[in-house]
């Protein structure tokens, strides 16, 4: 953790994020829209309860701009994908991902435990974590095409018992088939010692996030699409909730665009799980940033420095949350000692701003927090960064 970012990021004089831009008139009773097979989610302030497999979370605001609409869900299937490829990656001492610098895994898992389990369970389970150790473990979630293609299919069959058509033609993935049958093998042994399980903690975790997202929700996306200067995705985004989210505890892919969030990762507990679904969502508004990036670097002759984008997006969106949970009337707990107005973004709880993105986060706060603060312009505030950087 970096002091001086905490306490330069904590300065209680700082006025609200251009607050003036932003009175709009959005409802305070948000409208919970169950999907068709959907959970019944209760009105505003309410637990939500869940009965069935996703919950719609939308809002109305009564403006022109698009309302952000996460349509969260529970799946088997891609709850098992990445579950077995956590178990893969801890059979492989956890390295690094090979294809990219990317991280080991998180949270620190052990191994599991197939002590006491039936003779068949624990053969059809080591089956499907070595297929998966001999490839896929070793591959990024994200970056490779194969694995977000894997991603968005088994999470399209959330509702099919089984992958390969048995059932009905619509529940034929169209994955390949050594994978189809190892997902289907370790599918039982899953069902019957880990999922109930798993299951109980992503419906928590959407219970947990949810009133967050209907008190600020409204608010924060409209905050974000002003500063990227892009409008808020029309569409419902859709999020899987999965027990184990990857190195990071989460990512997002883009066509379309698709959430994976961890319930289990300690990193997305409270207010932090509000901040990292945002941060994931505002991906989907990284244009404008990364053209502008690209242009004021080129301008100058200068490489583009590797994910100086993604640490703009942490830091915005860190920084509007906490000055929401400072100004606003945000009074949820969360794991924070000192109160609501010690809100430490995400990126500086979590230590991400070590290595290039320490000086990354020295530029920003010099160049992109007066942008923030509307005292410069969107143009202004990218030149300043290309010039210093
Ligand atoms: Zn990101």
């Amino acid at each position: 953790m970096n002091a001086a970012f905490g306490d330069n990021m904590a300065c209680s004089a700082m006025p609200p994020f251009r607050r003036h831009k932003f009175l709009r008139l959005f409802m305070t009773a948000p409208l919970l829209l169950p999907a068709a097979t959907g959970w019944a989610v209760a009105s505003a302030g309410a637990a939500p309860v869940y009965g069935a497999q996703q919950s719609s979370i939308t809002q109305s605001s009564g403006t022109e701009s698009p309302l952000p609409v996460f349509e969260m869900h529970s799946g088997f299937w891609v709850n098992l994908h990445h579950f077995l490829y956590l178990q893969a990656r801890l059979l492989k001492g956890n390295s690094s991902s090979s294809d990219t610098m990317r991280g080991a895994a998180q949270p620190d898992e052990l191994p599991v435990s197939l002590t006491d389990f039936p003779e068949a369970d624990i053969r059809a389970w080591q089956d499907a974590v070595t297929f998966y150790s001999k490839d896929l473990a070793g591959r990024d979630l994200l970056l490779n095409g194969d694995m977000e293609i894997i991603n968005n299919q088994l999470s399209a069959m959330e509702t099919c018992p089984d992958l390969d058509g048995k059932t009905t033609p619509l529940c034929k993935s169209g994955l390949r088939q050594d994978l189809v049958e190892a997902l289907e093998r370790a599918a039982p042994v899953y069902r019957a010692h880990w999922w109930a399980q798993q299951d109980r903690a992503n419906r928590e975790w959407i219970a947990q996030v949810a009133p967050i997202i209907q008190k600020m929700g409204v608010e924060l996306s409209g905050q974000l699409a002003d500063v990227y200067q892009r409008p808020w995705p029309s569409q419902r985004l859709r999020v899987d909730v999965v027990w184990y989210g990857g190195p990071f505890g989460a990512y997002t892919s883009l066509d379309p665009i698709h959430v994976t969030i961890s319930s289990h990762d300690p990193r997305n507990r409270g207010v932090y799980g509000f901040e990292v679904l945002f941060h994931e969502a505002s991906h989907a508004l990284a244009g404008a940033v990364t053209a502008a990036i690209a242009h004021n670097f080129r301008e100058r002759d200068k490489p583009i420095p590797r994910d100086f984008w993604h640490a703009l997006l942490f830091y915005t969106t860190g920084e509007i949350v906490r000055r929401d949970v400072e100004y606003g009337t945000m009074s949820f707990t969360f794991e924070q000692s000192n109160g609501p107005s010690a809100y430490l973004p995400y990126a500086a709880r979590f230590g991400l701003y070590s290595g290039s993105w320490e000086h990354f986060r020295g530029l920003l706060d010099l160049y992109w927090l007066p942008y923030l603060d509307g005292k410069v312009s969107f143009d202004t505030a990218m030149a300043r960064l290309a010039a210093d950087m």
